[in-house]
């Protein structure tokens, strides 16, 4: 595709979603976007904490706080004045909760599609994702996640297709993009003993002169490295933290998304026409779906260490754009008073466990007795359910088929969620995304730029502006 067009598609888009001076966001944004930055931006590393709600963001801050005797960076970024803040609006093209797919896109295209798709229109229209113009401008890109890298949140910044679930075709798109980092989850997509065609896809972006990686050993014998980079680490998502923190050959085996920031921003950073990341901490949202505290927590911790690590280039670079951010609120848990709520809270520290673990870990079985299941949680995450309790959720594991038993919408998620409300303090709204106005907060050159309440969609346009890119 031609320079100009693009960017006449950069506006068109825009334009395209009923030509509303809306398109260009509230009066306040585009405003402001048309002055333009005081310093442009070299590089941008997008954060994403999928599907967190403000409860997350929250619950984190007081653990770091009480466990770590520090603010979460995120929150701190706020507390010191070095971010800006504003509140976003997620909607999609066809609902006031957007999924994934959708609320990345309109990020990533810059127009609101439906649920369910990357960057395409219901006309057939294709918007051009934001790492495709960038690199076509000379920058470095990729993205980094703890979910499958065809995932819908990476997927949105890189490629157009009519539906999220096309992870093994995505695979193959990525292939012929020749993005320089892509870190993550997702084998099954890659793999030929695990897909379903049984195609060789790793072999093929080693055939293209990729450097191809499976562990951490391997993503760190990359390190030097010129050629592009594509690691995946592990079946489909990548551990809990949590699991991971207790386990030394998940330690030994998969990199961290601490690791894999550190690794792709120093990758990215060689390139002299500067770069741009999207960075996800993808199962934030996978507990949130289940309800699953100790997962949600310490995975928004890690997400926050890579934020720090982030701020930390940011401010020794002066020249970065860092944009930290959620696609889409989900479940809306939060802490709620009780006469024990801070002491429950804080049992939380020591957790060694999911509840993943609890119902779909190692060790778990079929026919599990009341007693091993109270043994389980309280291995996990330091309480005793009642026999009671525990009874009601060996019947209904029990009564699942072989099949069912491996099916996570089969298992007690949301019911063992509503019994750990008495001895954990956290309780849930739902276990599917909300509509809420999330969080977004920016720092470095450009950040100046940002109005205090903004559409999802803005997000494209703003970047390009940024970095320099005139919109018209
Ligand atoms: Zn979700």
């Amino acid at each position: 595709m031609k320079r100009r067009d693009f960017f006449r598609n950069t506006s068109l888009a825009t334009v395209g979603l009923g030509l509303s001076p809306l398109a260009f966001g509230a009066g306040q944004t585009h405003e402001r976007l048309k002055k333009g930055p005081k310093k442009r931006a070299k590089n941008i590393i997008f954060m994403v904490s999928d599907g967190m709600s403000s409860g997350t963001l929250t619950m984190a801050d007081i653990m770091a706080q009480r466990q770590l005797g520090r603010s979460s960076f995120w929150v701190d970024a706020y507390r010191t004045g070095l971010a800006k803040r504003a509140m976003m609006d997620t909607a999609s093209a066809n609902s006031l909760i957007t999924d994934s797919a959708a609320g990345g896109s309109a990020w990533g295209g810059g127009v609101r599609v439906y649920n369910g798709r990357l960057n395409c229109g219901e006309n057939g229209e294709h918007y051009t994702p934001i790492l495709q113009k960038f690199k076509q401008l000379g920058k470095a890109v990729g993205c980094v996640t703890t979910v499958p890298i065809t995932h819908a949140t990476p997927a949105s910044f890189c490629v157009c297709n009519e539906s999220r679930k096309n992870q093994p075709e995505i695979a193959k798109q990525y292939l012929d993009l020749r993005f320089d980092v892509m870190l993550g989850g997702g084998k099954e997509y890659f793999d030929k003993g695990l897909r379903k065609d049984g195609e060789d896809v790793f072999g093929l972006f080693e055939q293209a002169q990729f450097g191809v990686a499976q562990s951490k050993s391997e993503l760190d014998s990359l390190k030097n490295d010129e050629r592009p980079v594509l690691g995946v680490f592990h079946t489909s998502a990548l551990p809990f933290t949590v699991d991971q923190n207790t386990d030394t050959s998940l330690q030994a085996q998969v990199p961290t998304i601490q690791e894999m920031t550190r690794f792709a921003i120093n990758k990215l950073a060689r390139n002299k026409d500067g770069f741009v990341l999207q960075i996800e901490g993808g199962r934030v949202d996978w507990a949130a779906h289940s309800n699953d505290t100790t997962g949600l927590i310490f995975d928004q911790l890690a997400f926050d260490e890579a934020v720090k690590i982030a701020l930390d280039f940011a401010e020794k670079d002066g020249e970065t754009l860092v944009i930290i951010t959620t696609d889409h609120g989900n479940g809306n848990p939060g802490l709620f008073y009780g006469k024990e709520s801070d002491v429950q809270f804080d049992n939380l520290q020591v957790a060694k466990h999911s509840n993943y673990w609890i119902l779909e870990g190692e060790g778990i079985e079929r026919n599990i007795t009341t007693s091993t299941l109270i043994e389980r949680v309280h291995y996990a995450q330091n309480y005793r359910l009642t026999d009671a309790e525990a009874k009601e959720l060996v019947d209904w594991i029990n009564a699942l088929s072989e099949e069912d038993i491996k099916n996570e919408y089969k298992l007690p998620y949301e019911r063992l969620a509503q019994l750990q409300k008495k001895y954990t303090a956290v309780g849930w709204g739902d276990m599917h995304h909300s509509a809420d106005f999330v969080e977004l907060a920016m720092t470095g050159p450009g950040s100046e730029m940002l109005t205090p309440f903004v559409k999802n969609y803005e997000l494209h346009n703003f970047m390009l502006v940024a970095a320099g890119v005139e919109v018209k």
